[in-house]
């Protein structure tokens, strides 16, 4: 337990998916007036540098963020899709002083950025690791955001239950835990079938690695069959990167070649925002022609009622 940090893989591909996907959900979720109440309930440390030696142990801000950024910056697509638009100026605002990157947000202060003091929109991040959840709080004090951000180290999926349904009836609820252990498969279907029959109306977003592990591949079934025994429409969508060409793989230091690495990772959404799935179908193919690697690379979108 807590051997995993986020900091070796922060700005990699599933943060791309991730993170693009929660600034598309919030923008929306953001038109309404009444105040959101946003729940992460594994929150990680909120920021991360792209230049210190976790980042450059993994190297994987470089095929993930880093790799996007070049894209876009040397060969943009005609009509660069705005959500990406939007959370590349979400990731560059965090770096104001040079080119280079060396700061990049995790979902804390993703989801911070957008949310609005006069309407009393709230967030709630919980984060368990004893280093993690101290910086943590040191990250959130530099927001200033006052009581709008309230961080505890306590248990993301048993602290939900307490906060459903959020006062305002609007809620955002960040799923994303690490899967360091296997019990946290079927504690995320656990925590959404809960969760629904407390805040059906909640929106509610599961991150998950897509890895050869029954657990893994059961998982966004079951969150399929949830939401439909619920009657509540949901969205999934993979990105997969694919396999680096043999020659690359050849010519790879020996510790890259021998940890390989996650190659693809999926979001699962019950109540997306309706205007989700055109905006991740605009998005994803210029995600993929920025970071797809070769074999096995491809995105998926469904949906349903
Ligand atoms: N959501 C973050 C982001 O996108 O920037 C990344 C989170 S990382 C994938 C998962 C985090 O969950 C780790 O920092 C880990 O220490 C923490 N964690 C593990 N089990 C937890 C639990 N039961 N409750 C809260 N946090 C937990």
């Amino acid at each position: 337990m807590f051997s995993y940090r986020h900091a070796f893989h922060a700005g990699n591909h599933a943060d791309v998916l991730k993170h693009l996907v929660l600034v598309a959900t919030l923008q929306h979720l953001l038109q309404k007036p009444a105040a959101l109440m946003v729940v992460d309930t594994h929150a990680g440390t909120g920021l991360y540098r792209l230049d210190d030696d976790y980042s450059a142990t993994s190297g994987e801000a470089d095929e993930g963020i880093l790799a996007l950024m070049k894209y876009m910056a040397a060969t943009p697509p005609e009509r660069p899709a705005t959500a990406l638009t939007d959370y590349l100026d979400l990731v560059r605002s965090f770096n104001r002083d040079g080119a280079r990157l060396r700061l990049y947000p995790g979902s804390p202060f993703v989801t911070q950025h957008f949310l609005r003091q006069e309407a009393r929109d709230k967030l709630k991040l919980f984060e368990l690791h004893p280093t993690d959840s101290q910086a943590l709080v040191a990250h959130v004090a530099q927001l200033k955001a006052g009581r709008q951000v309230s961080v505890a180290r306590q248990d993301g999926f048993e602290s939900l239950r307490a906060l459903l349904p959020p006062p305002s009836r609007r809620g955002l609820v960040l799923i994303d835990p690490s899967y360091e252990i296997k019990s946290d498969y079927p504690k995320v279907a656990d925590c959404l079938q809960d969760s629904l029959e407390r805040f059906g109306t909640g929106c509610y977003a599961i991150w998950y690695p897509i890895i050869p592990r029954p657990e893994a591949h059961g998982l966004p079934r079951r969150l399929k069959t949830l939401a439909q025994q619920a009657k509540r429409p949901w969205l999934h969508a993979t990105l997969a990167i694919g396999q680096r060409e043999e020659g690359v793989q050849a010519r790879m230091p020996d510790e890259a070649r021998r940890r390989p690495g996650l190659t693809a990772s999926g979001m699962f959404l019950v109540n997306p925002p309706h205007t989700l799935k055109p905006v991740l179908a605009e998005a994803l193919p210029q995600v993929l022609a920025a970071l797809g690697r070769g074999r096995g690379q491809g995105f998926e979108l469904e949906s349903g009622n």
